[in-house]
């Protein structure tokens, strides 16, 4: 797909989010579909938007945000150059935890999002958006640990792709303790690391698959 698509159906995305009536949370200020690089290499989720993301329309723009603009900065990238959004596109009030039917509802927008976007690595902030792609998982476990997954199909029917997945604490956790916040730090330098090891994988992929499978597990980065 080539930019203009990508850029094409990501707005097309934003304004089925902003219409979109699935569930109540519409009526709490403005949608968050996300925002940055179509053709990021990097893709950031979240969890949902806070007062705010809902107040700008833009995801981690609070506290959280400022902090993840940060980690970004200390691996050397910019917003502009990844893509930033969530599991849900509207903000639950007073920032209660999504509901299911609110994760479910809002499922398709971020399904698509990843195929057009089609990152090399998606990186979790948080439980919610850990357990979309790993739910049996603790964060605890496997933060900053690149875990390798067959994800996609979309609609029903459509195939999968081997997608890498690292899961990270959610920002905002961080600021709440310096324990976290060290683990954050660390976990974000594997960042710049994966990707060049990810490069080094694809070459690979014309390994037998046990081979390939074998070198995946060592690149745990425990
Ligand atoms: N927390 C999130 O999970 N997402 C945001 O966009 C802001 C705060």
């Amino acid at each position: 797909m080539n930019l203009e698509e990508k850029q094409r159906r990501l707005k097309e995305i934003a304004n089925q989010v902003e219409r979109c009536r699935k569930c109540s949370l519409w009526k709490n200020l403005k949608a968050v579909p996300g925002e940055g690089n179509p053709e990021a290499e990097i893709m950031l989720i979240g969890e949902a938007p806070g007062y705010h993301e809902s107040v700008q329309g833009k995801p981690f723009v609070g506290a959280a945000g400022q902090l993840l603009t940060q980690l970004l900065k200390s691996i050397g990238l910019e917003r502009t150059q990844v893509f930033i959004c969530n599991i849900l596109k509207h903000r639950p009030p007073e920032n209660r935890d999504p509901l299911p039917q609110e994760v479910e509802a809002c499922t398709p927008f971020l399904d698509e999002q990843i195929e057009i976007v089609d990152p090399k690595i998606i990186v979790t902030l948080g439980r919610f958006s850990l357990n979309k792609f790993l739910p049996h998982e603790y964060i605890s476990k496997i933060h900053g640990q690149a875990r390798f997954i067959d994800f996609g199909g979309l609609p029903a029917g459509r195939q999968g792709k081997e997608r890498i997945i690292i899961p990270m604490y959610h920002p905002a956790a961080a600021l709440r303790s310096s324990i976290i916040m060290e683990e954050i730090k660390k976990d974000f330098q594997k960042i710049s690391q994966f990707l060049s090891e990810e490069i080094n994988l694809s070459a690979e992929k014309q390994l037998p698959d046990k081979e390939v499978e074998k070198k995946s597990k060592q690149m745990s980065f425990l």
